[in-house]
Order: structure tokens, then C-alpha cells, then sequence
């Protein structure tokens, strides 16, 4: 039967218009569908399509409605050629089903009420419109039963829909905080892997660290033991010094006695060294004074390079008594024949000889070494307490500065008089100090130019400059200025022994004289030229005042011309009585300073026999 014609054949029912309108149905179920949720749409799809079937094709079971088998199911799933109505199996089962009330069992009420409704009556003849009409009304009240029964499923499964929902939301919260969790989870696990990385680097580096004091331990251990055996050999060394030990203590024991008595010898072999010392110097004192408390000693410089070689027999050293062994003591100038020595009648008349007799003469080869060995007599009269003045006199260029001071160029062969005499009191100090003696030395050296002292330490910084500007220029003003000076170097010597209560003191005096060449009658009348001449005046007039002073002394005057100039006012208290004087006279070997050489062996011989009276230390 088609659609269509069914549609013709039912008259229209006031029922059916008003309570089952095919269409209103379809609409409603459209728009449950629509409405429902997605779950509740799949399960309302089965019942509609029964009814939408019930409806347009009664005779063909509604398959949806019947509760199915596994079989029917799997039919179903199965690819349809045309359709789930032309199914025979399904029309047979449902047969086979007893009728089922659509209204007392709600739950299979859609499968049972086609059915049923079907069943009551076996197929209606097509004038059977009432019949069929019941069927509809039927059908149509088990279709409201269902629809009941759906819609109560629905709201059920709304409500679980809803419920459903609130427990998305809650889960989503929770998985919103779980997700936080979750990303700080990560954070830490992230921080915790780079403190894992790190630890591990500590642990390796901990593991090497330990791995070299294990070593370390190790030779420590080694070094214990060795130690160990070191300390067991000790001990026994120790044992046996400690046995050495009781030997030396008895052997102290034994030598402290003898100590005692040692010291007791000691005590007097001091005294009695002390007394020998004092012996030692009365009778050193002694033999000076019987030397001669003035001594003259002369020494002729050599001939320097450059210069011309003097004739000989100009100087000669005459033997003395006992031969050519003893120390030469003697000395002749012979003038060579010159316009003022010829005699009337045009002869040569003959050379003249002058002899001179000093205490000790040195020739041209002698050594300062040698020269010192003299004066070193006096330098130890010095420390015993007694004045010492030892002079320079000459004219310049006669070898004065040489034999004072020294040579050029620092060389100690060739160290003058001062720094000997300095080195040799230090020693000797040194050594008096071991018999008690404490000495204490102060140095000073002034310059006298034109009767005016000068402190020659004070000036260094200003040589120095000096020299710093100009070095040459310096040396040769140094030069020029020291000849016509005096320069004075004196060391005061004290000496104290506590033990004796005794102290001396006493000045030693190194004096390089200004050169002693008379005045050049060539001198002009120009300011230097008066300048040099008041040089040389203030120069000869406190070298002939030295000379009065020592014939003073000499004759025990009562008045002594100290102050006639600032050299002997400067010095009398190392002229006194008590001192000890030596003059060197410098002799220049040059044929042209013949005359000069002449003079000053006079004036030295003057010197020479003057005899200052008996000295006395300076002795408290
Ligand atoms: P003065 O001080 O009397 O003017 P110097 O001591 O300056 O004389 O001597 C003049 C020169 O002669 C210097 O060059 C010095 O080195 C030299 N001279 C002096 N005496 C000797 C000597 N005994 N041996 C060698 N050279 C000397
Ligand atoms: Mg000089």
C-alpha cells in the first residue's frame, strides 16, 4: 500500500485532526531532538523511527520498539541493501513476542504497543476504518505513554546533564588548579633538575676531592710510621746523651772549680796587664822624649813624569854612621855653578854645599807604608794621652797634600797620613778594649785662609755642589785655594777605664801647611796680584809665628806668641809642654825650586833643635 493512498482513504477523524496531527508529531519530535542534549538524541533516535514507520507503514513491525537481540543488532550493523523493513527475521521475532501492555510496563511500552495492536487484531479489511482508528488511538496512546516515559528519561538525563556539567566545572577548576600545580610541579622539577646537575658536579668534585686526601692520608700514614722509627731512634740517642749529659755535668762541676780559680788568676794577670800597660806607655813616652818631643823628618819628593830630570848631586843622601842599613838621616844640597856663585875673573868658582841632619830622611822612593811606620809611634802617644802635632811644611808642589792625605785616585798604596793614622787608632782602640779600655773619637777639619778658619766638614755639601756644576773647575780652585791654606785635621781622642778609674784625653793634629815659597818679586801691583800678595803675606807671617812658638816652647819663655796667628792660636793646647810635634819638610827634587828647597831645610832645621820640656799625659 503507498502513502498516498492511505492518506485518501482515511477520512479525516475529529480525533486524529485534533489530537494526532502526522505533521505537529514530526515537528515535536524535530525539535525534542533539537533540544535535547547530544547523549539524549541518540537515544530517542530508535523509538521516533518506529513511530514515523508505525505511522506511514502499519503492517511493517517497527523494528526500534521491539527490545532487540544480539542478532538483530548485529544485523542492523550490518551494510542494508534496502532498508531494515524488508527484514524477515525481525517481522519473525516480533511475531513470535506475546503482547506486551504499553502503559504498565513503560519501559518496553514502545516496543509492545504496535505489537499489540496488531496482535488484538489480525490484519483489518480496508473498510474496517473504525477498527483501524481504534488501532490508531491505540497506538497513539502508547505513543503518549512513551513520550511520558521519554520525557521523564529526558529530564532524568537532564538533570544528569546538569549534574554532569557542574561536575565538568568542579573538574575543570580542579584541573585549572591541578594545572597550576602541575606547572610549578614542572618549575621545581626543572629547578630540582639543575640542582641534580649541579649536585652531581659537587659530588664529582667531592669524589676527586677525597679521592686526594685518601691519598694524602695515605702519606701521612707512611710519613706517621717513619716518624714512629725516627722518634724510637731518638729516644735512644737521647739516652745516650743523657748519659753524655751527666758526664759533662760532673766534668762542669770539676771545671767550675777550676774556673773560680782561673778567674781569681785572671783577675791578677789583668792587674798585672794593666800595670804593664802603664809601663808600656811611661816607658813608649820615654823613648819619644828621648827622640825628641820635636822631631823634623824630611822626605824629597820623586821627580814627577813631565818633569825635567834633576842634575845629579843636586840632593844626595849622605850614609850615616853605622852605614847604608840604618835609616838615612842626612841630606846635602849641592847650588849647581850659576852667574852668582862665579868669582871675579870670570871663573866658575866651586858648588856649595849645604848639609842637613834631621831625625829621619826619606828619599825619593820611600813609601807612605814606610812613612807611617814613624809616625804610627806618636799616633799611639796620641792614645795614651799625649797632644800630637804633626806638620806638612814645604813649598807647593812639594809634596805636602801627598803626604798627609794621599795620592790621586783612592789607591791605598799610596794613602796619605791621615786615613792610616785614623784606621791605625781605631784597631789599636779595638784591642785596648779587651783590657778596659773605652775610647770615643771626634773629627774636625778647618781650613785657615788669610787668618780666617773655615770647617771644612761644613763646606763639603758646598764643594759638592760645587763640584756637581763644574767638576774640573772645582778641583782647580780646591787646588789653588789649598796651598794657600792651612788645613787642620784634628781628632780628640778619650779614653776611659772604669775598672782604674782612669781617663785620658788628648788631640791629635794632622796639619798640611800652606806652601811656605816666598813672596814673587814679580808681582805686580793689580788687584789679584794684591790679593796674592796678602795670601802670601798672611801665609809667611803665621809660618814664621809657628816657628817662634816652637823656640818659645823650646827656651821655656814665660810669654808664648800663641796669638800671633790663628794656627798656633788654634793649636796651643797641642804645643803645650806635654805635646809631641813632627814636622815633615817636603823637599821638591827640582833644579829650579833649588832656592825654595834651601829655605825650607833651613827653617825645618831651625825646628830641629828645639826640645819642648819633659811631656806629661793628660792623665786624671
Ligand atoms: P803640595 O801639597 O805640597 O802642594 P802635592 O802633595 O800636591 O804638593 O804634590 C804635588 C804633586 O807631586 C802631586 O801630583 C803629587 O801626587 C806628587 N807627589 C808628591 N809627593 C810624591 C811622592 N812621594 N811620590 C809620588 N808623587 C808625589
Ligand atoms: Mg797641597
Amino acid at each position: 500500500m503507498e502513502k498516498g493512498n492511505m492518506e485518501l482513504k482515511v477520512p479525516p477523524s475529529k480525533t486524529s485532526s485534533s489530537q494526532l496531527p502526522v505533521l505537529g508529531r514530526g515537528t515535536k519530535r524535530r525539535l525534542d531532538k533539537e533540544n535535547a542534549p547530544e547523549p539524549e538524541k541518540k537515544r530517542i533516535r530508535g523509538p521516533a523511527t518506529a513511530v514515523t514507520i508505525a505511522v506511514s507503514r502499519p503492517r511493517v513491525p517497527p523494528m526500534a520498539t521491539v527490545p532487540r537481540t544480539k542478532k538483530q543488532e548485529a544485523a542492523q550493523k550490518a551494510p542494508l541493501k534496502s532498508g531494515p523493513w524488508h527484514t524477515t527475521a525481525t517481522t519473525t521475532d516480533v511475531k513470535s513476542r506475546k503482547p506486551i501492555s504499553a502503559i504498565s510496563a513503560p519501559k518496553s511500552v514502545s516496543a509492545a504497543s504496535p505489537t499489540t495492536a496488531r496482535k488484538g487484531s489480525s490484519k483489518r479489511p480496508a473498510w474496517d476504518v473504525k477498527g483501524q482508528l481504534c488501532d490508531l488511538r491505540k497506538e497513539f496512546s502508547a505513543c503518549q505513554a512513551r513520550t511520558e516515559v521519554l520525557t521523564k528519561e529526558n529530564q532524568e538525563l537532564r538533570s544528569q546533564f546538569g549534574q554532569a556539567e557542574q561536575q565538568v566545572k568542579s573538574l575543570e577548576a580542579e584541573n585549572k588548579v591541578l594545572m597550576g600545580e602541575l606547572t610549578k610541579a614542572q618549575a621545581q622539577a626543572k629547578q630540582d633538575q639543575l640542582e641534580l646537575v649541579r649536585l652531581g658536579a659537587r659530588v664529582q668534585e667531592l669524589e676527586e676531592h677525597l679521592h686526594t686526601q685518601e691519598g694524602l692520608v695515605q702519606s701521612m700514614q707512611e710519613e706517621r710510621l717513619q716518624l714512629r722509627e725516627e722518634r724510637r731512634d731518638l729516644a735512644a740517642r737521647l739516652d745516650v746523651q743523657e748519659a753524655q749529659l751527666q758526664e759533662s755535668v760532673a766534668a762542669l762541676a770539676k771545671s767550675q772549680a777550676d774556673s773560680t780559680a782561673q778567674a781569681a788568676l785572671l783577675a791578677e794577670r789583668t792587674e798585672h796587664l794593666h800595670s804593664l800597660e802603664m809601663e808600656r806607655r811611661y816607658l813608649h813616652n820615654q823613648l819619644q822624649e828621648l827622640k825628641g818631643n820635636i822631631r823634623v823628618f824630611c822626605r824629597v819628593r820623586p821627580a814627577l813624569p813631565g818633569e825635567s830630570t834633576p842634575p845629579p848631586g843636586l840632593i844626595l843622601f849622605p850614609p850615616g854612621p853605622n852605614g847604608a842599613s840604618e835609616p838615612s838621616t842626612r841630606l846635602s844640597l849641592t847650588r849647581p855653578c850659576d852667574d852668582r856663585c862665579s868669582i871675579i875673573g870670570g871663573l866658575p868658582g866651586p858648588p856649595v854645599r849645604y848639609d842637613f841632619s834631621f831625625d829621619r830622611v826619606f828619599l825619593p822612593g820611600s813609601r807612605q807604608s814606610e812613612v807611617f811606620e814613624e809616625v804610627s809611634l806618636l799616633v799611639q802617644s796620641a792614645l795614651d794621652g799625649y797632644p800630637v802635632c804633626i806638620f806638612a811644611y814645604g813649598q807647593t808642589g812639594s809634596g805636602k797634600t801627598f803626604t798627609m792625605e794621599g795620592g790621586p785616585g783612592g789607591d791605598p798604596q799610596v794613602e796619605g797620613l791621615i786615613p792610616r793614622a785614623v784606621r791605625h787608632l781605631f784597631s789599636v782602640a779595638k784591642k785596648l778594649e779587651a783590657q778596659g779600655w773605652s775610647y770615643t773619637f771626634v773629627a774636625s777639619y778647618v781650613e785657615i785662609y788669610n787668618e780666617t778658619i773655615r770647617d771644612l766638614l761644613a763646606c763639603v755639601e758646598a764643594l759638592l755642589n760645587l763640584a756637581r756644576q763644574s767638576r774640573a773647575v772645582a778641583r782647580t780652585a780646591q787646588n789653588e785655594q789649598s796651598s794657600r791654606s792651612h788645613s787642620v785635621f784634628q781628632l780628640q781622642i778619650s779614653g776611659k777605664h772604669l775598672g782604674q778609674n782612669l781617663h785620658c784625653a788628648a788631640p791629635l793634629n794632622l796639619v798640611d801647611l800652606a806652601g811656605s815659597e816666598r813672596l814673587d818679586p814679580g808681582l805686580s801691583t793689580g788687584p789679584a796680584d794684591r790679593e796674592r800678595l796678602k795670601e802670601t803675606q798672611a801665609i809667611n807671617s803665621s809660618l814664621s809665628t809657628l816657628g817662634l812658638v816652637i823656640m818659645a816652647l823650646s827656651n821655656k819663655e814665660p810669654h808664648v806668641p800663641y796669638r800671633n796667628s790663628k794656627l798656633t792660636y788654634l793649636l796651643q793646647n797641642s804645643l803645650r809642654g806635654s805635646a809631641k810635634m813632627l814636622m815633615f819638610v817636603n823637599i821638591s827634587p827640582l833644579e829650579e825650586n833649588f832656592s825654595e828647597s834651601l829655605n825650607s831645610l833651613r827653617f825645618a832645621s831651625k825646628v830641629n833643635q828645639c826640645v819642648i820640656g819633659t811631656a806629661r799625659a793628660n792623665k786624671k
